[in-house]
């Protein structure tokens, strides 16, 4: 097999997966941004409820984009794409409440999410270097940096997989949260669910991804050791 076949062939399902889990974020944001929640509470409604009946303390922004919302733990600060904010819909209900599952985990001092949060630096310098050596091992042909560049980047696949138990969770937390202060009818559960639901599977295309890249750079590494004792 000709070498230039193997990334596709290690990286295809993973991005297959990852352009389908984009296009499910889509469509459901698409469509339950478009459905009003009952109790007609904005984003930004819904995010002072939870906070008050949850005992959360955090400050709130608003921030430009589209699905740009996130919880900054460094800073206990949730922010909020406009969208999100302003609108009285099912997924501005369910964005709101899985951002404060993290304020939760993060209150409660859930390991993975400090884990997470450790890696991160970690993770941000190993790649570029993971790159650096694996690329230095193979044009110099240098085995043991191949696999120091190999070692480095697994940091990556790391960081995927404590980010999807983390992601869970929240999710979890959200429907809790949402529930407890009866925000949700019986319907409303179901529809945050599907939109949280496909939130979810990005991330397991995203360590599906992180996962393929690594076993490719493995693959080349072992690939080195054959490929040093052949003879042209
Ligand atoms: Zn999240």
């Amino acid at each position: 097999m000709s070498i230039n076949l193997l990334p596709l062939l290690f990286g295809l399902p993973a991005m297959l997966l990852a352009m389908y889990a984009q296009f499910r974020v889509q469509r459901a944001y698409s469509k339950y941004s478009k459905v009003r929640n009952r109790q007609n509470a904005t984003g930004a409604d819904v995010a002072q409820t939870l906070m008050r009946d949850h005992d959360i303390n955090i400050t709130v922004e608003t921030i430009p984009g589209n699905l740009t919302d996130h919880y900054d733990p460094r800073r206990d600060v949730m922010r909020l794409s406009q969208g999100v904010a302003r609108t009285p819909s099912v997924a501005a209900m369910g964005i709101v409440a899985h951002e404060l599952g993290h304020a939760m985990q993060d209150k409660a001092g859930y390991p993975l999410l400090k884990l997470r949060a450790g890696i991160v630096p970690l993770v941000q310098i190993g790649s570029s270097l993971g790159y650096i050596a694996l690329l230095g091992g193979l044009m110099l042909g240098i085995t043991g940096l191949a696999w120091v560049g190999v070692l480095l980047f697994s940091g990556g696949a790391l960081f995927a997989l404590v980010t999807l138990p983390v992601e869970l969770d929240a999710s979890n937390r959200a429907m809790k949260m949402l529930q407890a202060s009866r925000l949700v009818s019986g319907e409303e559960t179901a529809q945050v669910k599907s939109v949280l639901g496909a939130a979810a599977l990005t991330y397991v295309a995203a360590l599906a991804q992180a996962f393929s890249q690594l076993l490719y750079f493995v693959f080349m590494a072992l690939g080195m050791g054959r490929t040093t004792r052949r003879r042209y």
